[in-house]
């Protein structure tokens, strides 16, 4: 069975790549440049050779027709029909200075843009399934609002109007447009494939072995990487509203299910782990790490500590979990598998 993977070189991506490729898939994963496609292809050479990955370079899904000539070569080849799609490709950088230019029209057009190819060219393809965020369920005014329950049926209310009141709420604001941009579609143009979102809050864990280097760590994962490089030895830095976690391959294996399972049609999938800290995190890893002893903070050090609950939101995830029946991996397991792959990449 054929899958297309945008974004094949990002964090969550190349976990559900390899939960693909070792799922028997045939898959083609795009990436923005060549070295990047050599990375990946050297990590599969293997499956390369067998015909069962191939790597596109789709240099900048801000373009609208980025992806028309891949998905019109791939829909229908040798091997057969083009079955699924995962879309996961979309800025995730908190850097930007123009939120609009930088992060939202890219993250918009990239999604309308797969969309509309696969409609116009792949009739095969049954299911699209897009990487969406808890950016596009959680409403900033309710972080401290104990009587708020964020679930799949929450949406935030902000759009593009709102993009410029702070970073994060222009990062939110690109997934949420997103995301109702593509039900959207769905419903107005009544394509040939169905529609699965996946709404991850944090998403933390080890990073895939065909990724280029600790410098290159990707957002969510840059609060591990400055831990152990010291940064938080006199102090740990807020853990932030959004301290609800998951783990990547678990995040990864949800992508999976929601391609495979016929009664996740329509679904917006919140898979959540538990909530965290950056506290606890600094704990786990005290504990488990004494050889980063010296970079860490001791148990002395305050800050980042864990949310008054009766001061901040709740969540609920009881439709996602009857639906894909994981059974999430814990912080603490979290924690350690990230520490070992960045200690294989040299931290
Ligand atoms: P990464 O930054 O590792 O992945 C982002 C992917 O999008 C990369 O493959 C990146 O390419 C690609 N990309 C970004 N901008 C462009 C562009 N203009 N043109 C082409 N490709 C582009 O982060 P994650 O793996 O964490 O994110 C993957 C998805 O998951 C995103 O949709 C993100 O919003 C979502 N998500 C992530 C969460 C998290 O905590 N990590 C939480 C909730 C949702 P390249 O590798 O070249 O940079």
């Amino acid at each position: 069975t054929k899958v297309l993977l945008t974004g094949g070189s990002g964090f969550i991506a190349a976990h559900i790549l390899e939960q693909l490729l070792a799922k028997n898939y045939t898959v083609i994963t795009t990436v923005r440049t060549k070295s990047k496609a050599d990375l990946i292809r050297q990590a599969h050479a293997d499956l390369v050779e067998k015909g069962r990955l191939s790597v596109a370079v789709v240099p900048d899904i801000a373009v609208l027709s980025a992806f028309d000539d891949l998905v019109a070569k791939i829909a229908s080849g040798r091997d057969g029909d083009l079955e699924y799609v995962i879309h996961t490709a979309s800025p995730l950088f908190f850097t930007f200075t123009d939120a609009q230019k930088e992060i939202i029209t890219p993250a918009l057009n990239g999604t309308r843009g797969i969309l509309e190819a696969v409609k116009r060219s792949a009739p095969s393809v049954k299911r699209v399934v897009i990487t969406s965020s808890f950016a596009a369920i959680l409403s900033e005014e309710h972080f401290t609002d104990p009587n708020t329950t964020f679930s799949e049926s929450s949406w935030n209310p902000d759009t593009v109007k709102d993009a410029n009141r702070s970073i994060a709420t222009g990062y939110h604001v690109s997934k949420v447009e997103s995301e109702r941009l593509a039900w959207a579609f769905v419903k107005n143009e009544k394509p040939n494939f169905d529609l699965v979102t996946v709404n991850p809050p944090l998403v933390l864990g080890p990073v895939a072995h065909s990724l280029a280097s600790v410098d290159a760590i990707n957002a969510s994962n840059e609060r591990i990487a400055d831990l152990l490089r010291g940064k938080w030895k006199t102090e740990i830095p807020e853990t932030g509203a959004v301290d609800l976690y998951i783990d990547v391959r678990d995040t990864a294996e949800a992508h999976i299910k929601a391609l495979e399972l016929p009664e996740a049609s329509g679904h917006r999938l919140f898979p959540v782990a538990s909530r965290t800290s950056n506290h606890e995190i600094a704990k786990i890893i005290r504990d488990n790490f004494p050889e980063f002893a010296e970079r860490l903070p001791g148990p002395e050090v305050k800050g980042g500590e864990h949310v008054d609950e009766t001061k901040a939101y709740k969540w609920n995830c009881d439709e996602t979990n009857k639906l894909l029946k994981i059974d999430w991996i814990p912080i603490e397991k979290s924690m350690v598998d990230t520490v070992n792959s960045l200690k294989d990449k040299g931290i």
